[in-house]
Parts: structure tokens; sequence; C-alpha cells
């Protein structure tokens, strides 16, 4: 059993900020009048890496997004981004970074090739440079044979990818990306995660995004867990996984507060009661979901094993489903 008092500050714990951490964030945080939304973050990213902040509906990933993207300002804590100071340094910051907001932010109505020579303008871009970094981007995010046709004709999952393009045609530094699964479907989801894999690897470029998917979190190579404005985790998914336990084992009864107690009695393990459910947590889980059939068969309607996951890291540490 992993106490949760020990987990939460193994979970929890910044790494050194190193001469590789291009973002620093240190004790962060931002009430919009009586609300915290943000409370004493501290978290660092690097290069290469893809970093992921996972958070339930109203756990500050907005927020947070906002002061990192230069919309809002830093009012307590601070930030610094290749070692500008996000208080002071705004502009210079902003050229560092390319931004992917939630809200589309193609023409429909004009072309790919359109959208990204547009935007290319407005960074000074022009000639065969532009023209250069285009078909380089559009090649790099499989969407060279689509370069001709309407925004509006395109699938969800090519419109994100054409959307990190035109982000992307200015060499940023850091790409910062605002919930860009949502709307997109399963396949489409996996394959813009294997797009920015190959981007941070092949680039050395930072990308930071923010998402409510646990499925998400996982492809990234660290996350920050946020939760009603506090970080509660920050690792890699697989360490954060195997700080819970061994395995989880899920319980569903018509009476699952009488049952908690007994299972707790009989078999000496802890168990957690969210949204009717009891959780469980146990070493040799197979041996445990046989043992536990046998002793209140009528009481158990089903019973789910398996090996932890982001979510049960999010249970453990606040006592509440992920939704
Ligand atoms: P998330 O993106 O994870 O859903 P947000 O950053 O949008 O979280 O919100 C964090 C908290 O701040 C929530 O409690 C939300 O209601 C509150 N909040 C967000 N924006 C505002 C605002 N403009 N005014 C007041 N409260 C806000």
């Amino acid at each position: 059993m992993v106490d949760t008092e020990v987990l939460h500050s193994i979970t929890t714990k910044s790494r050194e900020p190193t001469a590789d951490s291009q973002i620093q964030v240190k004790n962060l945080s931002h009430a919009y009048q009586q609300r915290q939304a943000l409370d004493n973050i501290s978290f660092d990213v690097s290069c290469g890496e893809i970093f992921g902040l996972l958070g339930p509906n109203g756990s500050g990933k907005t927020t947070l997004f906002r002061i990192l993207s230069t919309l809002m300002p830093v009012t307590a804590g601070t930030v610094h981004i290749f070692g500008r100071d996000l208080a002071t340094e705004v502009k210079a910051i902003r050229n560092l970074l390319g931004v992917v907001f939630q809200h589309p932010g193609l023409d429909a109505k004009l072309t790919v090739i359109e959208n990204l020579r547009h935007h290319g303008h407005l960074y000074g871009l022009a000639g065969k440079t532009l023209r250069h970094r285009i078909s380089e981007l559009l090649e790099r995010f499989g969407v060279s044979d689509r370069a001709a046709e309407r925004v509006e004709v395109l699938s969800g999952g090519l419109q994100r990818r054409v959307e990190i393009a035109k982000a992307l045609l200015h060499s940023p530094r850091v790409l910062l990306l605002d919930e860009p699964t949502s709307g997109l479907d399963v396949a489409a989801r996996r394959q813009l995660s294997d797009y920015l894999g190959m981007l941070a690897r092949t680039e050395n470029i930072l990308v930071l995004m923010t998402t409510h998917l646990l499925d998400d979190a996982e492809a990234c190579n660290r996350v920050g867990i946020l939760d009603e404005g506090k970080l509660v985790a920050l690792g890699e998914p697989d360490e954060l996984k195997t700080q819970v336990g061994g395995d989880v084992i899920i319980i569903e009864s018509v009476d699952s507060g009488t049952l908690g107690p007994a299972i707790n009695e009989k078999f000496g393990v802890s168990t957690v009661l969210t949204d009717a459910q009891l959780r469980i947590e146990c070493e040799r889980g197979h041996e445990f979901v046989r043992d536990v059939v046998a002793a209140f068969p009528e009481e158990i309607q089903s019973v789910r094993f398996g090996k932890p996951t982001l979510e049960d890291v999010f249970v453990k540490l606040t006592g509440n489903l992920f939704t």
C-alpha cells in the first residue's frame, strides 16, 4: 500500500531545472477575483520532449496555457522561457512561440497554401524562403497533396495538422497546443500524437500541450496533472503509474458503501469509494480477485482488474474520479 502523503511528495517533486530546461515555471499562481485558478505551480520542460498538462474541466489548464502563450500576464510567481522573463520580455518570448489554440485559426474558405502564405507574411517571411518552408512543413505533416484544396473540405485531423504547420512557419523553439486532439476521432488522435513525437525528436523543439484525455497524456514524455489549480503529480507516465502500486481492482456492487468496510475487514486492504465503485490497490491482484469473489459472491456485481493507469494516479491523489 502506498501512503498518499508519500506518493504526493514523490509525484510532485520538481526536477531540478538544468541548462536544458527551456521553460521554467516557479510558484505560479493566478486568481480571478476570489477564485484561485492556479495555486503555486512549479515545473520545468526541456527541448525534445512532449509535456502534457492533464486535468479535468476547471483544473486550471486554460489559465496556465493563456499565461504561457502571453495572452494573460503573470501576476504571482515567475515563468522563464529560454531564459527570458515572461513578466518583462513578452515581445521577445512571442517570437519563440508557435501557438495552436482550441478554436480553429484557419480561414476555411482559403486553400491550405493560401492560409500558410498569409500567416508567413505576418511574420515577415516571403519569396523563396517562405515557399521552401511551406513545402517542407506540408511534406512533414503529410498534407502536400492537399495544398491546393480549401481548408473546409479537409477532415478535422488534417485541419489540425495544417494548423500546427502554420504555427511552425516562423521556426519557433516552443510549440504550445491547447487541447489539440479535441473533436478528433481515435485514429486521428493517434496520428497527431505520432506527428508531434516526430516533431519533438527531429526539430529538437519543445512541445507543451494541454489535454483532458488520459490517452493523450499517456503518449507524452512527461505529464503534469492539475486538479483544482494545484499540480498534484509530475513525471513520466510510467513512473507515476509505478508509484501507485501493483494492480488496481474495481468492484461494482449495489451497496458499495457496506461492501467496502467488509472487504477491508476480511482482507486488510484499503478500499476507496468513488462514484459507487470500490477501488483497491494490491499486489497479486489475480489472487485477490479470486478470493474476494469467493468471499462476497452475492454482493459483487462486477470486477475489473488491471495495471494502474493515469486515472488511478489521479484517483489516488485526489480521491475523485477523473471526469
Ligand atoms: P480548465 O481549462 O482546466 O477547464 P480553467 O483555467 O478554464 O480550467 O479554469 C480554472 C478555474 O478558474 C475554474 O474554476 C474556472 O471556473 C475559473 N475561471 C476561468 N476563467 C475565469 C474567468 N474569466 N473569471 C472567473 N473565473 C474563471
